[in-house]
């Protein structure tokens, strides 16, 4: 009998990865299947990017790096972070990750232990939830709500916070529910947190090229009075469609910053050279793939909306972020869970329950909306016939 740790037990998963596999499975044994289940962009990763990162291993670039990353990478997302948000951030301060998930981790790691208490967003990413239970810390939900525009409230946030408070994770524009929390709402967290000097926050920003309607999205570096005790996530993934490339970054305050770099050492060394390459390209580079991606996003997110509100039992508020449409389907009288799931098998389309995301998910679906025009209309056809039975 092996023993393993019991923190490994309280781990938890994504499901849009067991939807995917379902989904491919039920694909490969010949059934149409429309997938809106899994949170990558559905276009290619720009080609410049792709022939930086050829030409970076053509020229040698194949060994290992910083743990940090090439400063020439930490550079430019310097320069991209001063170009969104105002701020002069230094490459000292800069991660490169493998991936946005790897921040995440890291920063949870750092301050989740039993006894410890964790704010996250939920409905949310579920993996913040996951990894605050593998550290042993108690999670705690931060309610996001759609009377709210699945903005967090600062009031709400701020009166969960007790003498155990470690950490607060906020995510804007937010997975699953694509809600874009005003800036007023987070300077009145910003300013309500003066009161917790010892409270760490982390701010998820992977999604914040994101916005619709004119929607900004605002980061919390803009407030450089809780500079000290912020991390900012954020990668490639999502903005240049490079989901599989593995590359994210973080800026980190300087008392963290020794201790994320000496958890890249002992874990994934570096993350690799030419994916750093491509990287800096897609920063540098012409950014008129993202564009075109937005604008697609931007047309598919109305697609999606209006042909939702037709549904019987179904409603849906404009997603202002992301490219995630948050359904309510409380009133077709099924859970929601079981209906994502009957809608794969009987219906053919793919996506993800509610609760998947926090148990304020139930009675909603995710819907990703990174498929074509012609999908999506098709797969609100399956779900509407779905429901007239
Ligand atoms: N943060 C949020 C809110 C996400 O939705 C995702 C991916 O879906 C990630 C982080 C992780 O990104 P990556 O694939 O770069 O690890």
């Amino acid at each position: 009998m092996l023993h393993t740790v019991s923190a490994f037990d309280r781990m938890g998963e994504e499901n849009a990865f067991a939807v995917l596999a379902r989904a491919t499975a039920l694909a490969q044994a010949g059934r149409d299947i429309i997938n809106l289940g899994i949170g990558q962009p559905d276009f290619r990763t720009p080609g410049h990017i792709v022939e930086a990162a050829i030409k970076a291993l053509r020229d040698g670039h194949h060994g290992y790096t910083p743990a940090t990353g090439l400063l020439a990478c930490r550079e430019a997302v310097a320069r991209r972070t001063l170009a969104m948000t105002g701020v002069e951030v230094s490459p000292e301060s800069i991660m490169i990750m493998p991936g946005g998930k790897p921040t995440m981790y890291a920063t949870i790691i750092m301050f989740g232990e039993p006894g410890a208490e964790i704010l996250y967003p939920d409905p949310g990413f579920p993996i913040y939830r996951s990894m605050i239970e593998f550290t042993g810390a108690t999670p705690v939900p931060v309610p996001v709500r759609e009377e709210n525009g699945f903005a967090f409230s600062a009031e709400e946030t701020l009166s969960l916070i007790t003498p155990r408070t470690r950490l607060l994770i906020l995510n804007s524009p937010a997975n699953p529910t694509g809600g874009v929390t005003p800036r007023d709402e987070i300077a009145k967290l910003v300013k309500g947190l003066e009161r917790f000097p010892d409270v760490a926050i982390l701010s998820d920003e992977i999604y914040d090229v994101m916005t619709y309607d004119g929607e900004k999205a605002t980061s919390l570096l803009a407030f450089p009075e809780i500079r000290d005790r912020l991390v900012v996530l954020n990668g490639w993934s999502k903005t240049w469609a490079m989901t599989g490339w593995r590359m994210g970054w973080s800026i980190w305050p300087d008392g963290l910053y020794d201790k994320v770099r000496k958890l890249a050492v002992n874990c994934w060394s570096c993350v690799n050279a030419p994916s750093q390459y491509a990287g800096i390209a897609a920063i540098d580079g012409p950014q008129d793939a993202v564009e075109t991606m937005l604008d697609a996003f931007d047309r598919r997110r109305r697609i999606v909306v209006e042909g939702l509100n037709r549904l019987p039992g179904v409603s849906c508020a404009t997603p202002k972020g992301a490219f995630y449409a948050f359904p309510n389907v409380g009133k077709t009288g099924r859970p929601a869970k079981k209906l994502a799931s009957t809608l794969l098998e009987k219906a053919g389309v793919a996506l993800i329950g509610g609760p998947d995301f926090g148990v304020l998910g139930e009675g909603y679906l995710r819907l990703s909306y990174a498929n074509s025009e012609e999908n999506i209309l098709r797969a609100i056809d399956r779900i509407g016939k779905f429901l007239e039975t």
